[in-house]
C-alpha cells in the first residue's frame, strides 16, 4: 500500500492506495479520531457490494453507524436529492461529531462532500471511491458538487476530505466502460504533464487485463500529478488547475450535445484528441508527438462510438462558449506544446483559439475517426 498526503488550505488529505485495504483496521484507525457518529452514503450498485460490509465492520467495533443509499446514477446528483440526505442526517441526530463515509463512483463523492462541507457548517469525511475515474481523479482534489437542469456541477464548493482510500479490489466489479473511464482520465493526467508515464500507459491498454499492482501504480502516479496541480491552485486562482481540464472544453460541449447520454470518459477522449490537434494545428505540438497521441488513444474502446457529424459543429461551438473556463463569448482550451508538457504563455494556462483552427480540427476528428 502507498500512502500521499495532499496539503491544502486547512490541513492535509491522506489517500491511501492498495489492494483490499478497505477490509482491514486502517479503515476504522481512520474512523476512529474523526467523530462517534457515522454516516455511510453509497447508492444502489454499491452499497450492497461495499458498504455493507464497511457497516459491518463499524458496527462491530461498537460505532454508531448508519447507511443512506441513494439510486445509481448522474440523476441523483441534485439539491434535491442533497436535502433529503440532510433531512435523514437531522432525523438520526447528527451533529457535529458525525463523519461522512462517501463509497461509490464521482456521484457519490461529490454529493457526500458538498454535505459534509455544508451539514452544520462543516463534518469531517472520508471518501472510498469505487470507480476508477473517482480514484485518479474526481475524488481528488476538493471539488464537492451537485447538478441543476440549468449545468453540471454548477453548485459546489472546495471541501477536502480527510482520508481517501482507493482499494483496488473494488474495481474487480466495475464494468468495462467505467474502467476506460478512468483510463482516459489518467492519460490526460499524463498527456498535461509526465511524457514518461504516457508512454507506460500506452504500452498498458495492449493487455486485456490490467492486474492490481498496474492499477495501484497507475492510480498512484496519477493522484500524484493531480495533487502537484491542486497543491499550487487548490481554489482555481492562479488558473493552473485549468490544467486537469485539458480535454474538456471539447467534452462539456460533446456531453451536452448528447444530453448527457455519452459517458463523460468518451467525451473526454474525443476531447484529448480534439484538443492535441488543436496544439498541432497551431504549431505547438509536433506531428510525430500528435501522431503518438492518436495511436494511442485509439486502443481506448468504448462499448457503444459516439456518433457526430458535421451539422453538429456550430452547436458544439456554441456549447463550448458555456464552459466555465470561457472568457466574454471566447471558449478556452487547455493546449500541449509537447506531450507531458501543457502550454504556459503570458502567465495563461488557457487560450482562445481561431475559430477557423477549431473548424478543422473538428473536421479532422470525423474524416478520421468517424
Ligand atoms: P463516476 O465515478 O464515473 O463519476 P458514478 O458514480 O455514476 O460515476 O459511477 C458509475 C456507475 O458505476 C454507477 O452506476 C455506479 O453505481 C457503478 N459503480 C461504482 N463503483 C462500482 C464498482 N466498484 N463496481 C460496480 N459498479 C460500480
Ligand atoms: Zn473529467
Amino acid at each position: 500500500m502507498k500512502t500521499l498526503a495532499l496539503k491544502h488550505r486547512q490541513g492535509i488529505c491522506n489517500i491511501h492506495i492498495g489492494n483490499h485495504i478497505i477490509e482491514n483496521e486502517l479503515l476504522l484507525q481512520a474512523c476512529h479520531p474523526l467523530a462517534n457518529h457515522f454516516v455511510i452514503i453509497s447508492d444502489s450498485n454499491v452499497a450492497p457490494l461495499y458498504a455493507e460490509p464497511i457497516l459491518n465492520q463499524l458496527e462491530k467495533a461498537n460505532k454508531k453507524c448508519e447507511l443512506f443509499t441513494i439510486t445509481a446514477g448522474e440523476k441523483s446528483k441534485t439539491r434535491e436529492v442533497k436535502q433529503t440526505l440532510e433531512d435523514n442526517m437531522l432525523a438520526a441526530a447528527c451533529g457535529r461529531d458525525t463523519a461522512i463515509i462517501a463509497i461509490g463512483g464521482g456521484v457519490v463523492t461529490d454529493l457526500s462532500g458538498f454535505i459534509a462541507a455544508t451539514y452544520c457548517r462543516g463534518i469531517k469525511s472520508i471518501y472510498v471511491p469505487t470507480t476508477l475515474l473517482a480514484m485518479v481523479d474526481a475524488a481528488i482534489g476538493g471539488k464537492t458538487a451537485v447538478n441543476t437542469p440549468l449545468g453540471k456541477n454548477m453548485i459546489g464548493c472546495f471541501y477536502q476530505p480527510h482520508h481517501v482510500f482507493c482499494d483496488v479490489g473494488t474495481l474487480a466489479t466495475l464494468p468495462h466502460d467505467e474502467l476506460a473511464n478512468g483510463l482516459v482520465e489518467t492519460i490526460k493526467h499524463a498527456l498535461i504533464l509526465d511524457k514518461d508515464f504516457f508512454f507506460a500507459l500506452d504500452k498498458l491498454y495492449t493487455q486485456k487485463q490490467l492486474s492490481a499492482v498496474q492499477l495501484e501504480q497507475l492510480i498512484h502516479r496519477s493522484c500524484e500529478i493531480k495533487c502537484g496541480v491542486v497543491e499550487k491552485d487548490e481554489c482555481e486562482i492562479s488558473g493552473m488547475r485549468q490544467l486537469v481540464n485539458f480535454g474538456h472544453t471539447v467534452a462539456h460541449g460533446i456531453e451536452r450535445l448528447m444530453d448527457y447520454n455519452v459517458s463523460h470518459g468518451q467525451a473526454v477522449l474525443i476531447g484529448l484528441w480534439v484538443e492535441s490537434c488543436l496544439s498541432n494545428l497551431l504549431g505547438y505540438l509536433s506531428d510525430q508527438e500528435f501522431a503518438c497521441i492518436t495511436n494511442s488513444l485509439e486502443k481506448i474502446k468504448f462499448s457503444k462510438p459516439i456518433d457526430l457529424s458535421i451539422h453538429q459543429l456550430d452547436q458544439l461551438k456554441e456549447n463550448m462558449i458555456l464552459d466555465k473556463k470561457s472568457v466574454g463569448k471566447q471558449a478556452r482550451f487547455v493546449l500541449l506544446d509537447n506531450i507531458g508538457k501543457a502550454r504556459y504563455h503570458d502567465k495563461q494556462f488557457s487560450f482562445s483559439v481561431p475559430e477557423k483552427i477549431v473548424d478543422k480540427a473538428f473536421i479532422l476528428y470525423l474524416e478520421v475517426n468517424q
